[in-house]
């Protein structure tokens, strides 16, 4: 009985410890990229929507060329694992231009992120692959 209720107070404590790391994780994020948004919203002398969506292009760009290189579509030799990690640096780039882009253009991201994150949860538990 004991070790059942002792087990119980641990799980409970490992979820609530669980959840106050993503919690804190999700703040920490935040404020990096307010902290981003304001030394641009400082420092960029113009902030064009056109050259910050331009600029999303140009993130994408690089990842799609990493990609390639990651399916073997380039006939190059290379390290995977430096691919990989040059990779996730460029996927990184697309959500942190993006975010600029989204503050210059005066959008809410992380609502439109999380009203689409909803939408495509639901479109995948519907979905049936086909067999
Ligand atoms: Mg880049």
């Amino acid at each position: 009985m004991f070790a059942r209720v002792r087990l119980f107070w641990f799980a409970l404590g490992q979820t609530f410890m669980a959840e106050w790391v993503k919690y804190k994780f999700g703040v920490a994020m935040k404020n990096k990229f307010e902290k981003v948004w304001k030394l641009f919203d400082e420092k960029a002398p113009e902030k064009n929507p056109v050259f910050q969506d331009a600029k999303i292009a140009e993130e994408t760009g690089e990842a799609v060329g990493l990609v390639f290189k990651l399916a073997g579509l380039r006939r190059e030799n290379y390290d995977i694992e430096d691919i990989k990690r040059k990779l996730s640096d460029e996927l990184a780039d697309i959500v942190i231009t993006t975010f600029v882009c989204s503050k210059v253009c005066g959008v809410d991201l992380w609502q439109a992120v999380d009203k689409k994150l909803d939408t495509e949860i639901r479109r995948w538990e519907r979905f049936k692959a086909s067999t």
